[in-house]
């Protein structure tokens, strides 16, 4: 039975960093990666120094190529499925049926954003319609925007998105649900109120995006910005007994201290699935943090036997 030191699950910006830390103190790695990152569809990653507006696909290929020297690391396809302890550590399986050990894991498996089922927006999800404003804002500055966002706080995300335009339309989609102090805080800001039924999304003017209301009027916005409600990517964290909390409505994440430890010992947790400060650069920096105490505490096991 090959026993690999740690396994990664999840091969994105917290998975390959971790990769890249084990693999340079010379550990026995096994990454497995289902391929399908939060960002797939984006043009390209922002606020990644030295990476700004590189596609999220260039991202990754450049941290596969610089993985190559460090061959203990063993990258390869697959999608776990199942993940449990046993005598030496962990056991996972994968959908394909294959079997791995290791001594340690590291959940590095994203999560994902659920979309409401408004016709033509999962087409537009990560082009026209986008969740983050420090992601995406600045290619849409100055420009007609609409929020899309209904319930106590839409003003707090809208007002956030004022800083990229003053022509700010919050679409609720139905009867507003936020109270009165909210509106006046909205409408003293300038940030006009759409209580309309949306019925579809479609190709607007130019690169616009184009909201169809139920009462067949249209208007053009050059980016919808919407803040979906999360789930984790994977149910191998619950699995394994680690805590899943949501620190705010909405979001769906495995509890971890400072250094990516879960509540499970010999687990530890990274990048999205582990924080609401979801963004590349902070998923590989706890990629990093993670890898480093999973070598730490076992380098302190192979100096104890
Ligand atoms: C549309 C969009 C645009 C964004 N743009 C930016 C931006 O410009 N700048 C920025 O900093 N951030 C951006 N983000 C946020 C950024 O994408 C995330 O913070 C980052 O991708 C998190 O990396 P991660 O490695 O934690 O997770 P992910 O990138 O989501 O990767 C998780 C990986 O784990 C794999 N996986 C999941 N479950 C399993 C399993 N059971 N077995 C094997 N593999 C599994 C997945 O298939 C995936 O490959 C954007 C997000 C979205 C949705």
């Amino acid at each position: 039975m090959n026993l690999f030191d740690v396994l990664i699950i999840g091969g994105s910006n917290a998975g390959l960093s971790a990769a890249l830390v084990l693999g340079r103190a010379r550990r026995q790695v096994l990454l497995l990666d289902h391929s399908q990152p939060r960002n797939a569809p984006s043009p390209g990653v922002h606020n990644f120094l030295t990476r700004d507006g590189t596609t999220p696909a260039a991202l990754r290929r450049i941290a596969h190529e610089q993985l190559t020297p460090y061959t203990t690391v063993s990258v390869q396809p697959g999608e776990v499925t199942n993940a449990g302890r046993d005598d030496r550590g962990f056991r996972v399986s994968t959908r394909t049926g294959e079997t791995h050990h290791a001594r340690a894991l590291l959940l590095a498996t994203g999560v994902v954003d659920q979309l409401p089922p408004i016709p033509g927006l999962a087409a537009r999800w990560g082009t026209q319609v986008v969740h983050c404003p420090y992601c995406h804002g600045w290619e849409v500055r100055e420009r007609p925007l609409a929020v899309l966002v209904n319930g106590p706080g839409a003003s707090e995300y809208a007002l956030t998105i004022r800083g990229w335009s003053d022509d700010l339309v919050l679409l609720t989609n139905g009867s507003a649900t936020f109270d009165d102090s909210e509106r006046k805080r909205l409408v003293c800001h300038n940030v006009q109120i759409d209580e309309r039924a949306i019925s579809r999304l479609d190709d607007g003017a130019e690169d616009m995006v184009r909201v169809r209301f139920a009462d067949g009027d249209t208007r053009d916005y050059a980016a919808i910005f919407h803040g979906p409600p999360q789930r984790q990517a994977s149910d191998l964290a619950r699995q394994l007994g680690c805590e899943v909390h949501a620190p705010r409505p909405g979001t769906e994440i495995i509890r971890v201290d400072a250094m990516g430890q879960t509540t499970v010992p010999g687990v530890y947790a990274a990048g999205d699935a582990a924080t609401i400060m979801q963004q590349a650069i902070v998923a590989a920096s706890t990629g990093l943090i993670a890898a480093s105490m999973l070598n730490r505490e076992l380098l302190q096991q192979d100096v104890a036997s």
